[in-house]
């Protein structure tokens, strides 16, 4: 059944009220309707029009105390959205215009009052009333959600300033940690230093008055000595790294004799071992602009742990060219290998597979970290793949030539070596 629309009669006398009722009664449409008399002023239709939620407003234009204009602005003013129809005598057409441009929707003539137009003129209204609903309850929806968008925002604001702040606070400890180390491993350098001098001091040939086992005991002395110097070195070099103070320092050397070199320093430890190093290299330039204590560095670190972690086998070196200009180190051995869980882990600092004190095997967790560091400072990449007690492969790409402010500067000035078209040795 259709909803019974309420309909406010304004201005009406009696006479239009019968005639109005009786033609309404004709529309079928369900209508309950209110009336207030001549004499309600517009201040005094405030409360009756916020009571009630109308369907239409029929508005005599013919109000004696206040006219029909003041009604409308005010019902605007209330923000009262109520479609209003004026019923104008016959001679007011100018009146009725000009009210329709004030906000009504429809003027009638009292003389054409009849069921059919009012049927029409209701269905507007109606129509009107419920789209204004609408819009109004949409209004409102957009509203409730904009309210909830601004506090989800001021929230996400808020967080982000926690967020902010965490991260200074992080920098702040990191950085602390940093210049904690830098401080710890720098001032206990020294004191080392000197305890490795004394024992090599006591090592000499021409110190003859010490016996056997005070000679084994100095060479135990100065071979801890070494080893705890790497350490803090290795301590350094990160903190170095964390605070970035490590800058580049690029040269042109021969990669394959860096290489060549660094292997050897490692092929006494290999044979205690009974580990062979095998190097293949496939380089058809071995020169290269980059950074060579970095590089060395590197395949140092890369070398000290396949060299610790492998009990069995060997350990093979594979240099090649790549395209673009770079060149890939790769050090592959047959050792304890890494599971797939822990290969993500590998390059952070102080990361080790087994962490407990009881590990066997040595280290602080910092070579690796230290590793990825050097290689992203000088525009390469480090990756490693592993298989758990078969083995595990670490590749470093470089770029063969570093790019500096000045390295066309340093091209150039090696310009004059660099020519050699036979043997290539200086091309870059
Ligand atoms: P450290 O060797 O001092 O522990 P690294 O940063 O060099 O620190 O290595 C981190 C960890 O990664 C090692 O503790 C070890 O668990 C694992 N790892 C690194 N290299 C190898 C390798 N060649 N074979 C097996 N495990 C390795």
């Amino acid at each position: 059944m259709e909803e019974t629309r309420k309909i406010l009669m304004l201005g009406c006398d009696q006479q239009d009220y019968g005639a109005l009722c009786k033609l309404l009664s004709q529309t079928g449409i369900s209508v309950e309707v209110s009336v207030v008399n001549q004499q309600k002023s517009a201040d005094a239709l405030d409360p009756f029009l916020h009571g009630t939620a109308y369907d239409c407003i029929f508005l005599n234009h013919h109000l004696p105390k206040h006219d029909a204009f003041a009604i409308i602005e005010q019902l605007q003013s209330l923000a009262i959205t109520i479609p209003i129809v004026i019923i104008i005598d016959e001679d007011n057409q100018q009146d009725a215009t000009q009210l329709i441009n004030s906000g009504a929707i429809e003027y009638i003539r009292k003389s054409e009052l009849s069921s059919t137009i009012l049927t029409k003129i209701l269905r507007l209204c109606i129509r009107l009333g419920d789209a204004e609903k609408k819009v109004a309850q949409m209004m409102h929806k957009l509203q409730e959600s904009n309210e909830s968008l601004k506090c989800q925002n001021q929230e996400l604001a808020a967080q982000k300033q926690l967020i902010r702040l965490q991260k200074l606070k992080l920098l702040e400890v990191s950085q602390l940690k940093s210049q904690f180390l830098a401080t710890i491993s720098h001032e206990l350098r020294t004191p080392m230093n000197a305890v490795i001098g004394f024992a090599q001091l006591l090592l000499r040939p021409n110190f003859q008055t010490l016996t056997l086992q005070q000679t084994d005991m100095v060479e135990r002395i100065l071979n801890n000595g070494k080893h705890l110097l790497m350490l803090l070195n290795e301590i350094l070099e990160f903190s170095g790294l964390e605070n970035g103070d490590i800058s580049l320092k690029p040269e042109v050397f021969d990669l394959s004799q860096l290489i060549d070199t660094t292997v050897a320093e490692f092929r006494s430890l290999a044979d205690e071992k009974h580990l062979s190093i095998i190097v293949r290299n496939h380089l058809q330039n071995h020169v290269v602009f980059n950074d060579k204590r970095k590089i060395s560095q590197v395949l140092t670190n890369l070398l000290s742990n396949a060299t610790k972690f492998t009990e069995s086998g060997y350990i093979w070196v594979e240099i090649d060219e790549l395209p673009d200009n770079r060149v890939a180190i790769a050090v592959q051995d047959t050792g304890i290998g890494i599971a797939p869980q822990d290969i993500n882990s590998i390059f952070e600092p102080f990361w080790q597979v087994d962490q407990t004190t009881s590990r066997k095997y040595g280290g602080m967790g910092l070579g690796l970290a230290i590793a990825h560091s050097l290689v992203k400072i000088m525009c390469g990449q480090i990756t490693a793949t592993s298989q758990l007690g078969e083995g595990s492969m670490f590749r470093v790409e470089l770029p063969r030539q570093i790019l500096t402010p000045n390295s066309h500067h340093i091209n150039d000035s090696y310009g004059s070596k660099i020519m050699d078209p036979v043997k290539k040795r200086l091309l870059l």
